[in-house]
């Protein structure tokens, strides 16, 4: 049986390929139940996904995937059933677009540097004047004949140690979480076995991540092996963390995660969702 349940997925209001409304309509004929829209640092597309969920009987979890910098890495917080209209979140939020779009120049910048010029503009492009996002520029680049995949532009260019590389100065973990609780919402460690963490450092990111009032890892996602999905349950447990599931869907041309495939929690995890109230 798959997971009835998706919460992490991205549309075209930041670095996903679907609008909003596609996203729901895809997720819905694959079979999803409960589907959450995560985006990266915005909550622009909340209204039209709820719109388009309620339409079609889907139920719809508002939600946002910040992005966190904790001890030099980039870390991504996801919140779950947050309230669009709160400032506490929205002002934060807006803080990490800017941080978003003075690195974007940057990153042109510095491409330009190395000889690969209009990067930011060809980026910006694509972004469609909404949110820009690394992904963004991986696109450009594979359009443009830089690197084979988006994956190739990563490793090549956008990476620690590459040229278009420039270091995340994101928000602090425990502003996140903050942001994320005063909206009414549940924060959840997103893809917590991606992180080049070890177990030690990941064990002290769930301490923390605890004191300041995070309560769900993902343990399930669209990353994860399957190795991983029992690792990061067996974290859960050992933390007393809920446990999330989400596809990080980011649309048709990434063929590597489909919506509607996920498989369940494994045995022995709480469900983030276990009070949810939830009407079909
Ligand atoms: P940003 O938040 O702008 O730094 O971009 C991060 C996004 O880039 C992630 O959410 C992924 O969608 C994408 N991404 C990061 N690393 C990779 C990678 N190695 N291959 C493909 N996509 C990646
Ligand atoms: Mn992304
Ligand atoms: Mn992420
Ligand atoms: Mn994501």
């Amino acid at each position: 049986m798959p997971n009835r349940f998706d919460l992490h997925a991205h549309s075209t209001a930041s670095d996903g390929t679907l609008a909003p409304a596609q996203l729901m309509q895809r997720a819905h004929a694959a079979g999803v139940g409960v589907m959450a829209l995560t985006d990266h640092d915005t909550l622009e597309g909340l209204a039209e996904a709820a719109a388009a969920a309620a339409g079609l009987g889907l139920e719809f979890v508002p939600g946002v995937e910040v992005s966190v910098s904790w001890q030099g890495l980039t870390v991504h917080i996801v919140g779950l059933g947050v309230a669009a209209e709160h400032d506490a979140l929205q002002r934060g939020l807006a803080g990490l677009r800017e941080f978003r779009d003075w690195r974007a120049e940057e990153m042109g910048r510095r491409l330009a540097k190395a000889g690969i010029g209009g990067v930011y503009e060809g980026a910006r492009g694509l972004s469609n004047g909404r949110l820009i996002s690394r992904t963004h520029f991986a696109r450009f680049l594979v359009d443009n004949g830089h690197a084979p995949d988006v994956r190739a532009v990563f490793r090549r260019f956008l990476v620690n140690g590459k040229p278009g590389h420039v270091p995340g100065q994101w928000a602090e973990l425990e502003d996140a979480v903050r942001w994320i609780r005063a909206a009414g919402g549940q924060a959840v460690i997103a893809h917590p076995a991606r992180y080049p963490l070890t177990r030690g450092k990941l064990r002290r990111l769930l301490g923390e991540f605890i004191e300041v009032g995070g309560e769900g890892l993902e343990v399930v996602s669209g990353s994860h092996s399957r190795d991983d999905y029992f690792t990061m349950a067996k974290h859960a447990r050992d933390f007393g963390l809920l446990a999330s599931a989400g596809s990080d869907y980011h649309g048709p041309e990434h063929p590597w995660i489909e919506l509607g495939r996920l498989p369940e929690l494994p045995d022995g995890c709480k469900a983030i969702w276990k009070d949810w109230q939830i009407s079909h």
